[in-house]
């Protein structure tokens, strides 16, 4: 194999209870990516379509991911590659932007190598990506990516992630307000300690909503999705964040929340049509105001990365 096209998808992360431990991926939402092996020897992004990103190796993610890959594959290879990115997801957006190409060139090297390394391996490189996108090895978007379904970060050092069931009609609805938060704001706001109360009912939420993916139980991961910690802070910093939870969840979504550091907001429904009708509730929202916003819907995707071509 000399070049693979792939389809890399959005995820999204610190979902309601499960901040910075739980993500899952979509299907419909993502952006495409060509790796191809070139005479000459070394790495380089040759084109990226879509965004205005850099092109250069050391300050774009999927560069530094790939280097990571390499240097710990530590052969002396007698040819290169290079990198085409079709950007689709916005950068910034919290579903995922740098993720997607930090998990995408690590899965596309190790099909073109003939898969020297396992997925955790693959989160780890891909995790060096995200520290330069955001300043910490975050494992929570990668993962989902790489694993596809939904994934638990059950520890960083040394990497855990744990594989977990997707519910079998699944939905997601996803409305991005085009608006700026910078990451660093979003963690800024968070409070250094937090109650005990509100952590029991968070990791009671936690465990609930792990079985209710084990058990395909819809009204049990309903009733875990919330979030007593970090939402109460952070949905201050996205306009008509409780509007659009309230009217997603009057439409029928078994939960709702902010999807990264946001200022996406997904909300989870059982089966298309749900999806559907959420969409058309909270799209007004933003309308009314002069916000302009991308809506996305989008089945939750079991299998994560996938090759489009191959040759
Ligand atoms: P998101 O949550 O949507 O991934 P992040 O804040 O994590 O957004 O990542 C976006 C940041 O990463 C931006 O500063 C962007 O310039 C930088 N970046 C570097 N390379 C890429 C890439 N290939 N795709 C997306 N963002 C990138």
């Amino acid at each position: 194999m000399n070049e693979i096209k792939i389809f890399s998808p959005a995820t999204i992360a610190n979902i309601s209870c499960g901040f910075d431990v739980l993500g899952c991926c979509l299907d419909s939402v993502g952006d495409e990516m060509v790796i191809r092996k070139t005479q000459e020897k070394g790495l380089k992004i040759s084109k990226i379509i879509g965004e205005d990103l850099p092109l250069d190796i050391h300050k774009n993610v999927a560069g530094v991911a790939a280097l990571a890959f390499l240097e710990k594959l530590n052969k002396d290879l007698d040819f290169g590659f290079e990198i085409e990115i079709y950007k689709k997801i916005k950068p910034g957006s919290g579903i995922g932007s740098s993720a997607a190409s930090a998990a995408g060139v690590v899965f596309a090297l190790n099909e073109l190598l003939n898969k020297p390394f396992s997925k955790l391996e693959l989160v780890e490189f891909a995790r060096k990506g995200e520290e330069l996108a955001c300043g910490q090895p975050i494992a929570d978007n990668v993962a989902p990516a790489i694993y596809g379904g939904f994934t638990l970060v059950k520890d960083t050092d040394p990497l855990k992630i744990i594989e977990l069931p997707n519910l079998d009609n699944l939905y997601a609805t996803i409305i991005h307000p085009l608006i700026e938060i910078k990451t660093a704001d979003a963690r800024a706001i968070l409070p250094n300690k937090i109650k005990l109360d509100d952590a029991v009912k968070q990791w009671a939420n936690v465990g609930s909503l792990v079985h209710a993916l084990h058990t395909q139980d819809y009204n049990l991961f309903a009733s875990s999705l919330t979030d007593y910690i970090v939402e109460p802070y952070r949905s201050k910093l996205i306009p008509e964040f409780e509007k659009v939870k309230n009217n997603a969840l009057k439409e029928g979504a078994l939960g709702c929340g902010i999807s990264g550091s946001g200022p996406s907001i997904f909300a989870f429904s059982r089966g298309n049509q749900i999806a559907v009708n959420v969409a058309g509730a909270i799209k007004h929202i933003y309308k009314e105001t002069n916000i302009n916003f991308n809506i996305y819907i989008s089945k939750i995707n079991s299998d994560g990365l996938k090759i489009i071509d191959a040759k």
